[in-house]
């Protein structure tokens, strides 16, 4: 047995030895193309559908959905073998159905305000785990007459912590399913090496670095990777992916109240978007509760002004509107149902859409 979209085409060439030569791309269109599972794979004859339904087994087990802004946000819970579990999130909007990925079960990185991070670290996921969540939310989305066009690497987990099954599910992704490498992102806390590693590779994916503070200081506390691979060496980092890839680099940033939400904060985030060539794009995140953290998130005005100011300053900013935090599908708020080390009784995201 193989796990479904863990086969590579050779083993699934292999598992179809001494049937006609077309039925392997019958079978690989069939798990790409079509999103569909082999029992469902109506050009290949009933036996052998049964046979592949058996032998590429699925990774991910359903636990249960979760639906909210009247059913365009849909949260996957997922058991994986071992009894891990993840989440996955699939977004639709008027122009765009975007798919939000885990990479490991649980995240190492400690940042203190995600949920993720508080609940610690249990396992690294495979490429076929990975690409069987974009593929279980495309056929979520195709069922509602939607097509998924983008995927970003957003969940749970430290994709470049977890460098090479990423690069293998980016592939697949990317060739198999047919995303375009600029419809894919890769979020990192700033893992420099692996930074440098992606740049390297063939393709150009988009790539966003949560930043979340611009001085090492406030930085250090509140992403402890910072610590190992300070600023300056991840702008040296950012300014070699801009140069390889040719893409504008996105830094996302989570507005805690009076903590990195001062005019202060944006004139130093500023100053670091302006020193690329193209000057980084700023995605505005008003922090979302977490069970563990008790800061607040900045008031919807706070956002805004913060917002404005970087664009007088000359940088583009966005505020990301907030998807699904009353099913704890928002940025930071995946867990898999994980308890958190709690601390006091957080004060809540304090922000509405
Ligand atoms: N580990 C990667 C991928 C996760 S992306 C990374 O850090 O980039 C999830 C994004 O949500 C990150 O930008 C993360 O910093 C942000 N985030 C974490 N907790 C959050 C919270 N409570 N509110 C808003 N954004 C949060």
């Amino acid at each position: 047995m193989i796990p479904r979209y863990g086969a590579s085409r050779a083993d699934v060439d292999q598992l179809l030895v001494g049937e006609p030569r077309y039925r392997a791309e019958q079978v690989w269109r069939g798990l790409y193309t079509e999103l569909c599972d082999p029992a469902n794979m109506s050009a290949v004859p009933k036996a052998l559908r049964s046979r592949l339904d058996v032998e590429l087994v699925p990774s991910l087990s359903a636990i249960s959905e979760f639906s909210s802004d009247k059913g365009s946000t849909i949260k996957f819970l997922w058991e994986l073998d071992g009894g891990g579990r993840i989440e996955t999130v699939l977004m639709l909007y008027p122009e765009r159905a975007t798919v939000c990925v885990s990479t490991q079960a649980g995240c190492a990185m400690a940042c203190g305000f995600c949920a993720t991070g508080q609940a610690g670290f249990t396992r690294h996921l495979t490429p076929g785990e990975i690409v069987e969540q974009v593929v279980r939310a495309a056929q979520r989305a195709k069922a509602m007459g939607r097509r998924v066009s983008n995927v970003v690497y957003m969940g749970m987990g430290e994709p470049l912590a977890n460098e090479e099954p990423v690069w293998q599910s980016l592939l697949r992704i990317h060739d198999d399913i047919g995303i375009s490498a600029r419809h894919l992102t890769v979020s990192t806390v700033g893992i420099v090496p692996g930074i440098k590693r992606l740049a390297a590779r063939p393709l150009p994916v988009s790539l966003a670095v949560s930043l979340h503070a611009a001085n090492d200081e406030l930085r250090d506390s509140l992403v402890p990777v910072n610590r190992r691979y300070p600023l300056d060496v991840l702008m040296e980092a950012c300014g070699e992916y801009l140069e390889a890839k040719g893409r504008r680099l996105s830094f996302e940033w989570a507005l805690i109240a009076d903590v990195n939400d001062r005019p202060s904060d944006a004139i130093e985030l500023a100053g670091l978007c302006r020193r690329f060539r193209v000057p980084a794009h700023v995605n505005l995140i008003p922090l979302n509760p977490t069970p563990g953290y008790s800061v607040r998130g900045s008031a919807k005005s706070r956002v805004y002004a913060f917002a404005d100011q970087l664009i007088e300053l000359g940088v583009n900013a966005t505020v990301r509107r907030n998807r699904g935090t009353d099913i704890a599908a928002a940025c930071g708020q995946l867990a898999a149902g994980q308890p958190v080390k709690l601390g006091p009784k957080s004060l809540g995201g304090a922000y509405e859409d």
